[in-house]
């Protein structure tokens, strides 16, 4: 039945060896109870680990049934484990967080038995011990000898044919010690069970046979087998012969030579295989027939072998009556991961705390996630509903003044929300120092671009839209009772004047304070801020007295609206524009039709102007991130239309129009005109001044002379320098050139433009510098309001993709000057619908920005946290390892049950987690909500798919975190693992 040759176990040492075995032949018998005594050290722990396949031995043969276990794999013995031993410890070694029943099952469990059955026969091996009835009790609510009674149990509920008990009474009392020996004796009736014992006495009264050790050696055996080989020599030499035989034998596969098989087809295969499984059948059913076991094909239609360790000694040697190869089990010795999940969950289960808080604190990291998921997820629902909703009504506006918004600084500002918003009807005076990031900047709008507008296919927009240049001559009667010019339209912010847009879009954007929406082209608004701040020097020129606060803090009082919106009796203030006919007068000079400027108090009080009533106050809404009208005042487009037809009509937009020569204002021809060069230049940072510098150096008598040749003389470029010397306008300067030199005013444009646009830090190709020097005609037009080029274009694409494309083409015109180097001609267009998403997607970068290094750092630390903790449980469960190892559990299933026990931490992480989350969506939505009522107050949500994403990536990062810990638990050493404890 079970055979040892001569086994030798050693034990090496970093210096010495340790001979625990030195050469150990026993034959058991098929049942007896064998009781193993000697002195402490002497090799019997060493022994009993070595039959039982837990430890493996230096060299001889253990012999099961008629079969080697010499070549058997980590798996073989992991097999034999689970269905021939059954093992007791002194220590019980149950595992703690399992209950009676459960401990019991295991090796079931591990055996792969379904759970009824397993139940069934878990019950049935504790009935024998006389513990039926305490099915669900845990170890450490049991004495000693009921534990150690559950421990036999386990070991025998396999029905293995072999017991091994390392020394069970040890830890228990006389009469305890003989209960449990009454116990052993009856179930060795039917198998074998062979105990290490330190009693002799006990060893003497039970056991039918004692085998005293000594050093690693048998010094007598009270009843040897006589089935015994004496020594090896016996086994080695046939299997050296047979090896030969085998090889010169031609393979049979199926019954038939394996090369035959091979030459046959597939359907001739399947009926030899068909006629050799018949054949065996028959064979075992009359059981006297040999069955021949080791032929297998070696092509892949039959199921390879999964390891090959079976090795006859002999190949007529009788086989022992229940001696069965361990491969001709049909159940296999592997754990399920749903025992692995049972096992760990059971243990998690008796640690509710401390398993709580781990999961809690691996959490945070999966809440952070989680936050940032629901607020990306929230900004896109957002995002979409606005672009479908407003957003798409925003027009793209290219302007001859383009204004963008710097949205850092917005953001910026976001900190300063306390006073924002009041709602005490009143201006806040302010003197300029905190314009909120917008920038203004000039923009040609060429006859050429309009154009190119024009060109843009008709099936990206609903309708484009022009506004014209308008810059009218204000006047009001100031606090005094004179009469001054208010100079808006500057390009810093609250002194604007500008046009409203439409109506009903303008009315989803700015709240009317105060008074009501303009209704007639005579009627404007006061815009005011955020913050109902305006300019104070705006105030001022709007005609309004500031005066200090009474406290000391040097800060102006404030305002009523009430006194800015028009009333004939309380507030009768109007402002006056004064029409270009009642601006000009018609004078004769040196020999040029002029009309030169009247002072404005006497325009004033002249028939035909147009007096303005504030008869609102409108501030942005609340909802509106970005604001697209600086405070100051605003129009209609129907004053401008109003306008604007008068100015065409008057007299000296009509001389002017028909004047393409010269301006009908200054007499200057238009040729000779660079002030357009002057202001542009300007607007670039290049002063006049430095403009002049520029262009004496270059003008140096050798440049001239080299291009001049010809066209003039030596003496006149020495009269030029001369006289330029103290020029310092640019208009005087080419006023000298044409008439120093004599050289026609347009032949001189071309001139400079080419040089200038040699220049590269200029940015200009002489193109560009002469577009901008001819520009002069028009722009003495839009000066008198009589211009047709609009100042404005306003396109209104269909959808958010139909902007897309708009965008494109603009950006294209944009791409075209840069290839040209013009970079003077690019336009500057304003998005404001996509300012607005680019402003949102700003502070959703920023926040998830936070929160996602949060999370980051946050998974990191649970993640060691993790690998910690489930290193501490290897080390707590180190016993349990073992006593799993010992009933069979493969390595495999030892990392199972550690990474099963990850795996649920995580998912509790994980569910935990995104629940943590959600509930933390709503603090964060109306903290969110507060700050900006365009967030709506279900911003942040999570979706659900996010939420398993989530638990499953905790699970992951888990089951990564825990895998080095579980694979160190899967390498112990049973033999160590076990030791620990004894
Ligand atoms: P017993 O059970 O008879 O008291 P053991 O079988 O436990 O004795 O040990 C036999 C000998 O082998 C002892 O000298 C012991 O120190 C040594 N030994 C046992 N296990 C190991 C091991 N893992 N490494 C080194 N020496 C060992
Ligand atoms: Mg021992």
């Amino acid at each position: 039945m079970l055979k040892l040759y001569d086994i030798r176990k050693d034990y090496k040492m970093p210096d010495y060896v340790v001979h625990a075995l030195n050469g150990v032949s026993i034959n058991f018998r098929k049942n007896e109870l064998v009781s193993i005594l000697g002195p402490s050290g002497c090799g019997k722990t060493t022994l009993l680990n070595i039959i039982g396949g837990l430890d493996q031995y230096t060299s001889g043969d253990i012999i099961v049934g008629d079969i080697s276990t010499k070549n058997y794999k980590d798996r073989d013995w992991d097999i034999y484990r689970n269905h021939y031993i059954g093992f007791v410890f002194q220590s019980y070694n149950l595992i703690p967080h399992l209950n009676v029943l459960q401990n019991v099952e295991m090796g079931l469990s591990i055996s792969g038995i379904s759970r009824s059955k397993r139940r069934a026969m878990a019950i049935a091996a504790l009935e024998k011990v006389g513990l039926g009835e305490q099915l669900k009790k845990k170890p450490s609510q049991m004495s000693g000898g009921q534990c150690q009674r559950v421990a036999i149990a386990r070991a025998i509920v396999t029905n293995p044919k072999i017991i091994l008990a390392d020394e069970p009474t040890g830890a228990l009392d006389t009469e305890t010690s003989k209960q449990i020996m009454d116990l052993l004796q009856e179930i060795s009736d039917d198998r074998l069970v062979i105990m290490v014992t330190h009693n002799p006495q006990l060893a003497q009264r039970y056991s039918t046979r004692i085998i005293e050790l000594l050093d690693g050696g048998i010094i007598s055996d009270s009843n040897p087998y006589d089935g015994m080989p004496t020594m090896i020599e016996p086994v080695k030499p046939i299997q050296k012969e047979e090896t030969p035989v085998v090889a010169k034998k031609e393979r049979l596969v199926f019954g038939i030579p394996a090369s035959e098989y091979r030459k046959l087809t597939l359907a001739q295969q399947a009926n030899v295989r068909k006629e050799f499984y018949k054949e065996r059948r028959d064979a075992r059913k009359n059981k006297n027939i040999e069955v021949p076991t080791e032929e297998k094909p070696d092509t892949p239609l039959v199921e390879p072998e999964t390891s090959k360790y079976i090795s006859r000694i002999t190949p007529t040697a009788p086989k022992l009556p229940n001696a069965k190869a361990p491969k001709e089990k049909k159940n296999r010795a592997s754990m399920s991961i749903f025992t692995a999940m049972i096992l760990s969950a059971r243990n998690l289960w008796t640690k509710k705390f401390r398993t709580g808080l781990i999961a809690f604190a691996g959490s945070i990291g999966i809440i952070g996630i989680a936050l940032v998921l629901s607020l990306t997820n929230g900004f896109n629902i957002y995002v979409e509903n606005l672009q479908t909703s407003t957003l798409v009504n925003m027009p793209v506006t290219i302007s001859s003044m383009a204004i963008s918004i710097d949205t850092s600084s917005i953001i910026d500002n976001f900190n300063n929300t306390d006073n924002m918003y009041p709602d005490d009807n009143e201006v806040r005076p302010y003197s300029i120092k905190n314009a909120v990031g917008i920038d203004i900047s000039v923009n040609i709008l060429s006859p050429e671009y309009i154009d190119y507008v024009e060109a843009l296919d008709s099936k990206y927009y609903n309708s484009i839209r022009y506004s014209y240049s308008f810059r009218p001559t204000l006047a009001v009667k100031n606090y005094r009772g004179d009469i001054s010019k208010v100079n808006l339209y500057g390009s810093s912010a609250g002194n604007y004047w500008g046009e409203l847009l439409d109506k009903d879009f303008m009315q989803t954007q700015y709240d009317v304070l105060y008074g009501r929406y303009p209704q007639n082209y005579d009627e404007i608004v006061l815009v005011v801020d955020a913050y109902n701040n305006i300019n104070a020097s705006t105030l001022e020129m709007l005609g309004y007295q500031l005066s200090y606060k009474d406290d000391d803090s040097n800060t102006y009082a404030n305002i009523p609206f009430s006194e800015f919106v028009y009333n004939e009796t309380t507030n009768p203030r109007v402002y006056t524009i004064i029409t270009n006919n009642n601006r000009y007068y018609t004078e004769d000079v040196d020999g040029k039709e002029l009309y030169l400027e009247h002072k404005i108090k006497d325009s004033y009080e002249k028939p035909g102007n147009i007096p303005l009533k504030i008869v609102g106050v409108i501030r942005q809404n609340k909802n509106l991130i970005l604001p697209f009208m600086p405070s100051g005042l605003a129009y209609t487009p129907e004053l401008a239309e109003y306008y604007l037809n008068n100015c065409m009509q008057s007299d000296v937009a009509v001389a002017q129009r028909a004047n393409e020569d010269w301006s009908v204002l200054n007499g200057n021809d238009f040729a000779s005109d660079y002030s357009t060069l002057v202001t542009i230049m300007t607007s670039y940072g290049l002063s006049e001044k430095s403009l002049i510098s520029t262009l004496k150096t270059m003008l140096n008598k050798e440049t001239l002379m080299q291009y001049l040749q010809g066209y003039c003389t030596e003496e006149q470029i020495d009269q030029l320098i001369a006289d330029m010397a103290n020029e310092e306008t640019v208009n005087g300067m080419m006023t000298l050139i044409s008439k120093d030199l004599n050289i026609a005013p347009s032949i001189l444009k071309v001139f400079i433009s080419t040089m200038l646009g040699s220049i590269p830090e200029l940015g200009l190709s002489s193109d560009a510098i002469l577009t901008i020097l001819n520009s002069g005609y028009e722009t003495a037009l839009q000066r008198l309001g009589a211009s047709m080029m609009p100042s404005s274009v306003y396109i209104y694409p269909k959808t958010f993709d139909d902007k897309d494309a708009v965008l494109a083409y603009l950006d294209a015109w944009n791409d075209k000057c840069d290839a040209k180097g013009d970079l003077i001609l690019r336009v500057k267009y304003t998005d404001m619908a996509g300012t607005v998403s680019t402003m949102l997607r700003y502070i959703i970068t920023i926040v998830s920005g936070i929160l996602i290094a949060f999370a980051a750092i946050s998974l990191v630390v649970s993640s060691i946290m993790i690998a910690i903790v489930t290193y501490i449980s290897v080390l707590e469960r180190t016993t349990e390892i073992g006593v799993l190892r010992s009933l069979g559990a493969r390595k495999i299933d030892i990392a199972n049950v550690f990474n099963s026990e990850t795996t649920i931490i995580g998912a509790i992480s994980g569910v935990l987690g995104v629940i943590i989350a959600w509930i933390l969506d709503f603090p964060m939505n109306a903290i969110l909500h507060s700050i900006s009522n365009s967030v709506p107050a279900n911003f942040a949500q999570i979706c659900w798919w996010h939420g398993i994403l989530l638990v499953v990536l905790s699970m992951i990062l888990n089951i990564i975190a825990g895998f080095v810990p579980s694979i160190i638990a899967s390498k112990k050493d049973p033999v160590v693992a076990l030791r620990s404890t004894n």
